[in-house]
Formats: C-alpha cells, sequence, structure tokens
C-alpha cells in the first residue's frame, strides 16, 4: 500500500501530525504497536495543556484518536518489523503487510525505565506495576511506595494516595526534578511519606509484592517497608535501536532532529519525544507533530 506519509506512533506526535498532513491535502497512514495516545494514557490526570482545565490521560488519548479517525484518517495497531528510510522511495514492514511512502514520520515516542534491582521483574504485574493511573485502582486502602522524583512520581504519589492507605515515596536524591507546584502539594499530603536519598535495594514477596528493601544512600542504612505495591515511575528512555544505521542518533539515542524536526535523512521527520529536545511535555510532542506534517507535506509536494 501506497501513502504520502507514513506515520510511525500514535501518540500526542503521531496524531497530531495525521491531523495537520490531512489537513495538508496528502494520504497518510498511522501506524501505532500498542495503544493509542502514547504515554499520555499513563497520566491520570492531565492539567497543563492548555484550553483544557482537567482531563484524564485516557479521555485525552481517545478525543486525539477520535479526532484523527473522525477525518477518515487511517490508523492500525501494527508492529513495524522492518525498515527502509534512507532510499527516495521509503517502506516499512509489519507481519501483516508492506506500507511504501514518499515521507515519514517517526514519532515512536520512548520507552520506561525500569530499575533493574533483585524481585522487580519477578513480581511486575505482581504488586510491581508502571502505571498508577492503570493499576492504582486495585491498591484501594493498601500500602504502597513510588519510585522517582519527576512529575510522574510526583503526580502517581498524589495520585494514589487518594485512596491508598498510605504511599511511600523513594526517591535517590534530596532534591525533586518534577515540578515545585507538585512537590509542594506532595509534602502537605498526611499519608505521603518521603524517603529522599534512598534507593530500592530489592523488591521481596514469593507471589505478590509484600515490601521492599531500602538504602539510604548518604547513611548507607538499611530499612525494609511493607507493602502491597511498587509502582515504579522512574523515568523515559529512547526505543530507536531499530533505526541505528539508517538516522542520525544522538548518544543518549534519541533521533537527532531540530526544532523542524528535519533528520538526516531527506524525506524523513522526527516528532516528540523520540527526538533530541529540552521539554518533552504532551503540548511539545504535539507541536512537533504539526511542524513535522507540514515539513512533510512541503517535501512530498516539491517531489510533484
Ligand atoms: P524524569 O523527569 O526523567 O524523572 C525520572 C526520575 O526518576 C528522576 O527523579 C530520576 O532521578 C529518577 N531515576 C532515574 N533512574 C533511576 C533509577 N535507576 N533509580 C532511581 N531513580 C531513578 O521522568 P518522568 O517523571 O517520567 O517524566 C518524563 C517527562 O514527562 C518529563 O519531561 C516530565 O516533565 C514529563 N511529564 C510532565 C508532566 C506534567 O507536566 N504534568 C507529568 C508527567 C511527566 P534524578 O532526579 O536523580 O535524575
Amino acid at each position: 500500500m501506497k501513502y504520502d506519509v507514513l506515520i510511525l506512533g500514535g501518540g500526542p506526535a503521531g496524531l497530531a501530525a495525521a491531523l495537520y498532513a490531512k489537513r495538508a491535502g496528502v494520504s497518510v497512514l498511522v501506524l501505532e504497536r500498542s495503544i493509542y495516545g502514547g504515554q499520555v494514557t499513563n497520566t491520570p490526570t492531565v492539567e497543563n495543556y492548555p484550553g483544557i482545565l482537567n482531563i484524564s490521560g485516557v479521555d485525552l488519548a481517545m478525543a486525539l484518536y477520535e479526532q484523527v479517525t473522525g477525518l477518515g484518517i487511517e490508523v492500525r495497531l501494527e508492529e513495524p518489523v522492518s525498515y527502509q528510510l534512507d532510499a527516495p522511495a521509503k517502506a516499512v514492514a509489519t507481519a501483516r503487510g508492506l506500507y511504501e511512502a514518499k515521507a515519514v514520520i517517526v514519532a515512536n515516542g520512548v520507552k520506561r525505565r525500569t530499575l533493574g534491582c533483585p524481585g522487580e521483574e519477578r513480581l511486575a504485574g505482581r504488586g510491581v506495576s508502571y502505571c498508577a493511573a492503570c493499576d492504582g485502582a486495585f491498591f484501594q486502602g493498601a500500602e504502597v511506595a513510588i519510585v522517582g522524583g519527576g512529575n510522574t512520581a510526583l503526580e502517581d504519589a498524589l495520585f494514589l494516595s487518594n485512596n491508598c492507605a498510605a504511599v511511600h515515596l523513594i526517591h535517590r536524591r534530596d532534591q525533586f526534578r518534577g515540578s515545585s507546584i507538585l512537590a509542594e502539594a506532595v509534602k502537605k499530603r498526611q499519608n505521603i511519606h518521603l524517603h529522599l536519598n534512598s534507593v530500592v535495594e530489592e523488591i521481596t514477596g514469593e507471589e505478590k509484592v509484600a515490601g521492599a528493601r531500602l538504602r539510604d544512600v548518604t547513611t548507607g542504612e538499611e530499612t525494609r517497608l511493607e507493602l502491597s505495591g511498587v509502582f515504579v515511575a522512574v523515568g523515559l528512555a529512547p526505543d530507536n535501536a531499530a533505526f541505528a544505521g539508517q538516522l542520525a542518533l544522538d548518544g543518549a539515542g534519541y533521533i537527532q532532529a531540530g526544532e523542524d524536526c528535519r533528520t538526516n535523512l531527506a524525506g524523513v521527520f522526527a516528532a516528540g519525544d523520540t527526538r533530541t529536545k529540552e521539554v518533552r511535555q504532551i503540548i511539545t510532542a504535539a507541536a512537533d507533530g504539526a511542524v513535522a506534517a507540514l515539513g512533510a507535506a512541503n517535501y512530498v509536494n516539491s517531489l510533484e
């Protein structure tokens, strides 16, 4: 199947790109490998998208999806298995078929980091979770921990504290990376207990999570917590290994592209969290989608 523009990823960057590409008059296909909305779906509440006072991440993802499909844009839930980006005719293969395009927008987002401590992998889905918005409801009245010091960990701590008996927020430094407005809100919550300068050495439990062993990195002192759940929110990492050799990546593995979203390859654009950038937010991902789509449409038009 042939399209003008092929978009890899159905998060805010990819879906915004689809919207702008369609409105620019080019044919477009979106391929998403797992879930429409991307990381947004892990966010309990979005309160910093201009014009929207408050919306759940899932509702925002659904609204994006409905807006795009409502315009007749084709979106497919298929995982790419190979890419040809470094030729004038681009092609992406999935298990179901081969998709060819004149331009490609890579908007594949990022993947979650893990702690890598003993017990984490074994107890994943048995009390270890990476998504408070998805799994928090299973821990009503329970004692849980959340690991991390960014906006995700702070937001999730607040979210979990609404229904859990106690939330232990474990962060490896004494300063939060997340915004001060969230940090202040966390500090005010009676049932959120801070464990700063602390790392998780082990998540314990046989069939399900029973607790965690922490180490204070300044004193070396160890403590044990009895817990029903451990939520891991230690950030995101690029997921671009499949593009290495074609797309130029930076030292951390993000796709090298500036604010114009142009990559080292003609006709290939990178939008959203996947590219080298300072601010990774829903609004900056959506903005990238618009920029990349207009760049891709201009590129397609220049070929005719
Ligand atoms: P993040 O900002 O990168 O924060 C990750 C946190 O995990 C940091 O505090 C980091 O510690 C800690 N960490 C990393 N590796 C660790 C390890 N191995 N063990 C223990 N701790 C570890 O990630 P995020 O919170 O997922 O946010 C990702 C992006 O989305 C950010 O740009 C964020 O601003 C954005 N976001 C925004 C909102 C919002 O605006 N409402 C909500 C959610 C996310 P250090 O601080 O010591 O590095």
